[in-house]
């Protein structure tokens, strides 16, 4: 006699309000970061991809150690910034972006100062800094919501992986597009909460590898959990994992 399988069946993905709800009573709320200058924040965004906070943060200090100011930076040899840095790791890869930028800005300002890009609208300031060279949505929603307080949310590996997990990201949807899909369905105010929540919630329980499910406040309603303690999440997990590999550059 052939065995019948079991059919999973994902719970429905609950509402992104009842999401940040959850997030809410979990981490409570998240004090604000604290604020630098747009174009300082243009430059630690630079330094913190593909490492820790904490090797970035100190890659930053050792850049405004060894030059004491943007402009300086900005006219270095590439080989000198990326010694400063060369802790954050992709030295190499980021003196050159960092410089970049920095060129790049003041031949369009004429100094080196973005926050102008307060005045703007969202998509207007976002649309700036995304025409700068090496800029993605990513590293361009750090800047719009953690210096110029704009409701923009960067989706990192964490809130990726997570908003995907809950099904509040269709199964084709890249990193790039994810930004705009979770702006548009949460209100302003609530962007910050959402992304501190997604980050913690995939840092200490959605774990990358063997989720915490049995311990996780969406238990009752994740549509992933079903997969992983039945053990099919491997190819839409690798999936998910090719597209953020893609996108983490940016
Ligand atoms: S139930 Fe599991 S897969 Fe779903 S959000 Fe929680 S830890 Fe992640």
């Amino acid at each position: 006699m052939t065995k019948r399988r079991t059919a999973i069946r994902p719970a429905p993905p609950l509402p992104i309000a009842e999401v940040v709800a959850r997030l809410r009573d979990e981490y409570g709320e998240r004090p604000p970061r604290q604020r630098h200058p747009p174009l300082d924040e243009l430059v630690e965004t630079i330094l913190s991809q593909n490492t820790s906070d904490l090797n970035s943060g100190r890659a930053y200090a050792q850049l405004r150690e060894r030059f004491g100011s943007l402009a300086a930076v900005a006219v270095a040899r590439v080989e000198e910034v990326a010694a400063a840095i060369k802790v954050g790791g992709l030295a190499s890869v980021k003196a050159p972006r960092i410089q970049a930028v920095l060129r790049e800005v003041r031949q369009r300002r004429g100094d080196l100062d973005i926050g102008f890009l307060a005045g703007l609208p969202l998509e207007e300031a976002r649309a700036w800094l995304c025409s700068l060279p090496g800029v993605g949505p990513k590293t361009a929603a750090c800047v719009l919501l953690f210096s110029l307080d704009k409701p923009a949310l960067p989706v990192d590996t964490h809130v990726f992986r997570v908003a995907h997990r809950l099904g509040l990201l269709g199964p084709r949807v890249t990193p790039e597009q994810a930004h705009a899909i979770l702006e548009s369905q949460v209100p302003p105010e609530e962007v910050y909460t959402l992304h501190m929540g997604l980050i913690l919630h995939g840092r200490r329980v959605c774990h990358a590898q063997r989720p915490e499910c049995s311990r996780c406040l969406f238990a009752d309603r994740c549509p992933a959990r079903p997969l992983f303690e039945s053990g099919a999440a491997g190819p839409g997990a690798r999936a998910v994992a090719r597209r953020l590999t893609a996108s983490r550059r940016r």
